[in-house]
């Protein structure tokens, strides 16, 4: 059964893009077949894998709006193991053209549910906020995962993130669960991002990922050259990091099938 992973945190600029891409394409390397959902109208996610944003016929927002089929705007096998359904500008609207349509919080999951079993993982990156575009994430998702930038104000804003994780656990998706959070842009030579992570370690009582992701500029270069990091700089600390956490996430997920 697809395991379906929102990479959500309302606050801009923490890494969820960068973590979608490249744990997506780790897990594609490490031979898992993964599907990637970009939910940001931004598109960041879809240029990443070096999708020309003008050249799409079909984005989610068709799919979100009813004018297309999920087969019609997935791209299969942008690289191997990994296919995407890409975004577009016009998601941006999608909020208001959804107001008073009934179920608008299931249409992702309702599109995705069928396809669900042909892949291993479903990789959904949220838009920085907690809107209708990141509550469809939540309902598909079995388990939200949520990259905190080492950084000063790094809690900030992770109240209202669980309490929203909680909302919809409680009213829209009873299994939804907190995958755990990711460190990211990790400073070795700075006493602040160890104190983050501390800070954090003894704030939260969730799951942390044992892998920190540190601040690496061949992951800020990949997207404009249209390739995750495992295939734009393969021995880069940051491809390297994000194939352990690839491997993590894969081990987490047996460890919790075991339990059932
Ligand atoms: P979000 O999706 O949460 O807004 P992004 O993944 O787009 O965040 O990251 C914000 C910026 O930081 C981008 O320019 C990205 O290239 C850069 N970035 C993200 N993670 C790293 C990292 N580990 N090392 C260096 N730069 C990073
Ligand atoms: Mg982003």
């Amino acid at each position: 059964m697809g395991r379906a992973i929102a990479v959500a945190n309302q606050k801009g600029g923490v890494g969820k893009t960068t973590t979608a891409i490249n744990l997506s394409a780790s897990l594609a390397e490490l031979g898992q077949k993964v599907l990637v959902i970009d939910l940001d109208p931004q598109g960041n996610t879809t240029s990443g894998f070096g999708l020309n944003r003008n050249e799409l016929e079909y984005t989610v927002y068709n799919l979100i709006l009813g004018e297309c089929k999920v087969e019609d705007c997935m791209k299969e096998d942008v690289i191997e193991n990994l296919s995407i359904i890409p975004s577009s500008v016009d998601l941006a609207a999608a909020e208001i053209e959804l107001i008073g349509v009934e179920g608008r919080e299931f249409i992702i999951k309702r599109a995705i549910d069928e396809i669900k079993d042909d892949y291993d993982f479903i990789i959904i990156d949220c838009p920085p906020s907690l809107s209708m575009l990141t509550i469809n994430a939540m309902t598909t998702a079995d388990t939200v995962l949520v990259p905190i930038q080492c950084e000063y104000y790094a809690l900030e804003g992770l109240t209202q993130l669980m309490h929203t994780i909680n909302l919809v656990k409680g009213r829209l998706n009873p299994y939804l669960e907190l995958e755990g959070v990711v460190f990211t842009m990790y400073d070795a030579r700075t006493n602040l991002s160890l104190q983050v992570v501390e800070n954090v370690k003894s704030n939260l009582k969730q799951n942390i990922y044992k892998t920190i992701i540190p601040r690496n500029i061949r992951l800020a270069e990949s997207p404009s050259h249209g390739l995750p990091i495992n295939l734009y700089d393969p021995k880069s600390t940051g491809a390297e990091s994000y194939r352990l956490l690839a491997e993590e996430v894969i081990k987490r997920g047996k460890e919790e099938d075991e339990w059932q």
